[in-house]
């Protein structure tokens, strides 16, 4: 079959793999039908080899397809079931597991990071056309019966994107009559500005780079945005007009940088939250402004999206039609085309925010 693997930093390519099988009792193929390219993967993309991937390494952790094949000990999908995938393998028994902290099982990892999979067979990468799912029936998820006309397209940012951004705002804590800021206007960032709205926020200030993208988050909920390419006054005059001067009650920082995470600091209320999710955090560890953050009573939560614990929560909204994050997957390219989506996003291509495939 055909997938993506990582040669070289800058270099992907999409070649014949090994057909995936069924390794353990416990594990399913599955058949991709659409698969994401994620702002995580441009990391591997561009310092692959600092973060351990060899070349050969299967890439993507984002997809969403059909089952094809299951172990004997698989009770919970069956072939031909339509499933999403969460980026993050477990187990469904250990103690984090059952505790609704699927990103800590003790025998789970990551699609597409072999580099952190210690476990029985290759993890595979999603960027292909089937991929074989060790623990199938504590990772996978059945899509449920009345959204088999949603789409794919609509399905997909589930698995990740859109996930990562509903975790960053429940954990910012923002509600009905607050005022978020969330810095960045990458998918997680538009997103966010979704996320917080469906949770009540009452205005939604996002602050980004690029005119384009942050008109999609406009679309996706945000109440106001500002290209702070310039600087943050402008921002910074909108943020105390909205909140007489105090500051918003939340940040939702889709970046994580120094200077995100210390602006976060000085900007959020007395007493509010820094809610951060991005994955700057991984090339250079951000000192936070503690002393601030002390002072002024700051609340910092973080951390890896536990996909699957949310997704019930999801679903009701999926089909009622007040979900929908499919405005972010602003390409849609063949599977064989994979590189290419990898340079669309690598330089942030005009109109671009996120690439998915299809085999
Ligand atoms: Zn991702
Ligand atoms: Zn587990």
């Amino acid at each position: 079959m055909r997938g993506l693997v990582f040669n070289a930093p800058g270099d992907v390519a999409v070649t014949d793999v090994p057909d995936p099988g069924i390794v353990n009792p416990g594990d399913a193929v599955v058949r991709v039908t659409k698969a994401g390219i994620c702002g995580s993967d441009m990391h591997i993309y561009n310092h692959g080899d600092a973060f351990g991937f060899d070349a050969g390494c299967r890439l993507g952790h984002e997809f969403v397809g059909v089952v094809e094949a299951v172990g004997p000990d698989v009770t919970s999908v069956r072939p031909g079931d339509r499933i999403v995938a969460p980026f993050w393998l477990s187990c469904g028994e250990c103690h984090f597991c059952k505790k609704g902290l699927p990103t800590s099982c003790i025998s789970g990892g990551c699609f597409g990071f072999q580099a952190f999979w210690g476990f029985g067979g290759a993890v595979e990468g999603g960027q292909s056309e089937f991929v074989r799912v060790p623990m199938a029936d504590g990772t996978l998820v059945k899509v449920p019966d009345e959204l088999s006309d949603v789409d794919d397209h609509v399905l997909l940012p589930l698995v990740d994107v859109f996930t990562t951004a509903y975790h960053a705002a429940k954990g910012s804590g923002v509600g009905p009559g607050q005022t978020a800021l969330v810095v960045g206007d990458g998918a997680v960032g538009l997103l966010a500005c979704q996320a917080a709205r469906l949770l009540g926020a009452e205005r939604v200030v996002l602050a980004g780079h690029h005119d384009d993208r942050l008109a999609i988050g406009t679309r996706l909920g945000a109440t106001h945005s500002v290209n702070t390419k310039p600087g943050n006054e402008r921002l910074g005059e909108l943020l105390g007009d909205l909140t007489g001067s105090y500051g918003p009650d939340v940040v939702i920082d889709a970046i994580s940088s120094a200077d995100s995470l210390a602006y976060a600091a000085n900007t959020v209320q007395p007493g509010g939250t820094i809610s951060w999710v991005g994955m700057e955090v991984f090339l250079a560890a951000p000192q936070l402004p503690w002393d601030l953050c002390f002072l002024r009573n700051l609340t910092i939560r973080g951390g890896v999206a536990p996909v699957r614990r949310y997704l019930p929560d999801l679903w009701p909204l999926v089909a009622s039609g007040a979900l929908d994050p499919s405005p972010v997957l602003t390409h849609d390219m063949p599977l064989e085309d994979a590189a290419e989506g990898y340079t669309v996003m690598a330089t942030r291509a005009e109109g671009s925010v996120k690439v998915c495939l299809t085999p």
